[in-house]
This record gives structure tokens, sequence and C-alpha cells, in this order.
């Protein structure tokens, strides 16, 4: 690429593990990237210092207070960024006319708005956010095909898939030869807990991925599965794929992220040390290949490849995201939003580990499906599901 024709970014949620790891590789190439925006929630300190060193027009907070905090502590480093603050400040900066790439790295629903906005203004999409795929797959899509913006998938398992797909893959499952598709799962760090200390495990037992560093949230959807139920919606959409061509595989060693089974029996994978900077790097400089930082796969330190099925007496969460994708509808955005709830509350101490499936359960089961047709209908389902989920809390409390 030539140094005039740069990628213009903005980071949604640049604070957080993603978003550190996204300007690591753009600082490794600056003839290739400029930040335009950047954003953060409460982690304002962190967001003052990638301001400092990238030098954005736009920083986006949650918080007036924090946002002026932030513009005078700028200005007094000599930086002209303007801070802006709040929900609509982030959709904005999503659909800045200057800029052609969104980094989606916002944790959860709150991602699905900004998102959505990057979409409809027809921008290069590089997903991190699954929850907004899960929460409003079909309206996303629908947005997406109209308005012609591309979606790459930064989740390593979904990056995968793209990169062993046909170039060419149209989303037409089966016609090019396209069989399965395998997703590979670590099992977390709870994969031979016996089943009966499970009930017992802290959130910092939770957190401790054996594989990843990752936010404290996904880290807990790792440990239930819960994560792998999510990709194989997010999957679904991305891939135009039947839940019964998705197939998970545990694989402890995170080193092969994903498959695809073509017609012939051919299986492609992709593989590669657990490191996010490789599927963030691949995606950023599409359909180039650029430097990410990650060391060269060492093949005779892994020594082992190891697969297994998953047990869903284990692993509930993974059996309640196949049901909402089957029953279609609101029902994952149900699924969605009451997994944020009981995560949150699991991770506050007030929800104990084996609690979170029966939450999403209870929630499940007593919310009826809907149609979703626009993004009040995905966010009218989230907050009923939100509700749904704190009166269960409430009950169990009792
Ligand atoms: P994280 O918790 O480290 O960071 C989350 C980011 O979102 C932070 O910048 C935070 O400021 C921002 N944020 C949180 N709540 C917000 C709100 N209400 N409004 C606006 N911004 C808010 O999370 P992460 O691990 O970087 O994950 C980000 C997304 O990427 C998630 O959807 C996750 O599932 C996905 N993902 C992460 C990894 C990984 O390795 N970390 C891998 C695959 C996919
Ligand atoms: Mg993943």
């Amino acid at each position: 690429m030539s140094a005039c024709k740069k990628r213009r970014l903005t980071v949604l949620g640049a604070s957080g593990s993603i978003g550190v790891s996204t300007l690591d590789v753009v600082a490794r190439h600056p003839e290739r990237f400029e930040v335009v925006a950047l954003s953060a929630h409460t982690r304002v300190e962190v967001l003052a210092r990638q301001c400092l060193r990238h030098r954005p027009r736009y920083a986006v907070v949650a918080s007036e207070p924090d946002a002026r905090r932030l513009s005078g502590e700028l200005a007094a480093a000599g930086l002209s960024t303007e801070v802006l603050s709040g929900p609509a400040a982030l959709a904005q900066v999503a659909m800045l006319p200057e800029v052609d790439t969104v980094m989606a790295a916002i944790v959860g629903a709150a991602g699905l708005a900004p998102t959505l906005a990057a979409v409809r203004a027809g921008k290069r999409i590089l997903l991190a956010n699954k929850e907004a795929l899960v929460m409003a797959g079909a309206l996303f899509m629908a947005e997406l095909r109209r308005s012609g913006a591309t979606l790459l998938p930064i989740d390593s398992e979904h990056n995968a898939v793209f990169q062993s797909l046909p170039a060419d893959y149209d989303g037409s499952f089966g016609r090019k030869g396209v069989r399965r598709i395998l997703l590979t799962a670590s099992g977390g760090p709870f994969l031979k807990t016996p089943l009966g200390e499970l009930a017992g495990v802290t959130p910092d037992q939770a957190c401790a991925h054996p594989n990843w560093v990752m936010g404290r949230k996904i880290s807990v959807d790792s440990a239930t599965m819960m994560n792998k139920g999510l990709e194989v919606i997010e999957a679904h959409w991305l891939f135009n794929a039947p839940a019964a061509n998705i197939e998970v595989v545990i694989h402890p060693q995170s080193v092969i992220h994903s498959l695809v089974e073509y017609a012939d029996g051919s299986v492609l994978a992709q593989l590669g040390n657990p490191d996010m900077r490789t599927p963030i790097a691949h995606a950023l400089a599409y359909p180039e290949r650029i430097d990410a930082g990650v060391a060269s796969l060492d093949l005779f330190a892994v020594a082992q490849l190891n697969f297994e099925r998953p047990d869903l007496s284990r692993f509930p969460c993974l059996a309640l995201a196949y049901q909402a994708l089957a029953a279609g509808g609101s029902a994952a955005t149900t699924l969605n939003a009451a997994n944020e709830v009981a995560v949150a509350a699991f991770l506050d101490g007030r929800l104990p580990y084996l609690a979170i499936a029966e939450v999403i359960a209870a929630v499940l089961d007593a919310l009826p499906g809907a149609a979703l047709a626009d993004l009040e209908a995905v966010q009218g389902a989230d907050q009923a599901a939100r509700a749904a989920a704190s009166a269960v809390l409430e009950r169990r409390s009792r």
C-alpha cells in the first residue's frame, strides 16, 4: 500500500484487550495506518496514554466529567484531540467520513449501536464484538448487504474459517464444496476440574485462561463455553452456515484456530500461536500480509495436538446457545443479555458459577420468542431479557 493510501481507523474499545493489541499492530506500521478516533468506557488513564501515542482527532469516553478531564490533560500536552462522551458519540466516530476502517472491540451489547452505525455507513468493519452479531444477526447482515460494508472477523476461530474458505466464497454454504465448519475451543480453565468442584470456583479462577489473555467477561464465557456457543451463532451469520454444519471441537493447545471441511474430504485449517495480534493484523491489512509482532509457531515445542468432544453436562451453556440458534428470532438476543447479566453477577460475587447456566435457561424459558425487525426491537428484547434475568437473580437471593 502506498503512503498516500493509509487506512484511517476508528478503534471502539481501544482500552480493552483487543483494543490494546490493535494499537500494538498499528504502531508497527505507521506508514499504513492512521488513528482517527479512539474510545474507552471508564479506563481514561489508558486512553490518555493511547492518545498521546497515536494523536487521534477524536476520543470518546462514557461520562462528561471524564471527557472534561481528558480534554484538559490532552490540551496541556499540546494535542488538539476533541473529546466527546456518551453512546451517540460512539456512533458518530464510527461513521466519520474520513474513516474507512472501524475496529469494533467494545464488549457486550453496548457495542451493537456503534457497530451497526459503521455497517450502515459502509465502512470496513473488523468485528471482535461478537455479541453485536449474536443479538442482531438478521438485522446486521441485512444492513451489511444494503450498505455494501465489508465485514472481517477478528474472533480467532472465525478469522481462521475466513482464511480457510475459498477466496470467492459468497455465503452459499454447500455450493462451493464447503461441507462443515469445525470451531476449535480450548475448553477453558475447568476442562478437567472434577464436576463436584465447579460449584465453588471463583471469578479469578474462571478468568485464569490457560492459553489466552482476555477481558474478564469473555474469560468467564470461555470457562462456561458460552463463548463457543456465541461463536457458533456468530459463524452461522458470518458464513451463512446451518447450525447442523457447525461443530465444536475441544482442542486444548489452541494452535489450530478452526477448520473448514470440503466435499472431497479436504480439511483446511489455520494455525498459529494463540495471540490475537495475528487475526487483527490479518484483518487490518487484508488482503495483504503484515508483521504482527507474533513469534513463529514452534511445532516441535507444541509436539502434540489433541481433540475431544465437548461434554454438555460440564458445559450446559453450549447447549443453550445451540437451542437459541434453533429457536431463531429474539432467542439469541435473550441468551446474550441473560448471559451478560449472569456473568456480571458472577464476577461481582453475587452468583455462584454453576448458576450462570441456570439463570440463562430460566430466562430463555420465560420469554416468548419474537421476530426482530429493527434496532429498537432488538434493544427491546435485550432490555426484556435483562429485566427477566435480574428478576431471577432477585428470586435466588431471597
Ligand atoms: P475488554 O473488557 O478487555 O475491553 C472492552 C472494551 O469495551 C474496553 O475498551 C471498554 O472501555 C469498552 N466498554 C466496556 N463497556 C462499555 C460500554 N458500556 N460502552 C462503551 N464501551 C464499553 O474486552 P476484550 O477482551 O477486549 O473483548 C472485546 C470484544 O472482543 C468482546 O466482544 C469479546 O468477546 C471479543 N473478543 C475478544 C478476544 C480477546 O482475546 N480478548 C478474542 C475474541 C473476541
Ligand atoms: Mg474466539
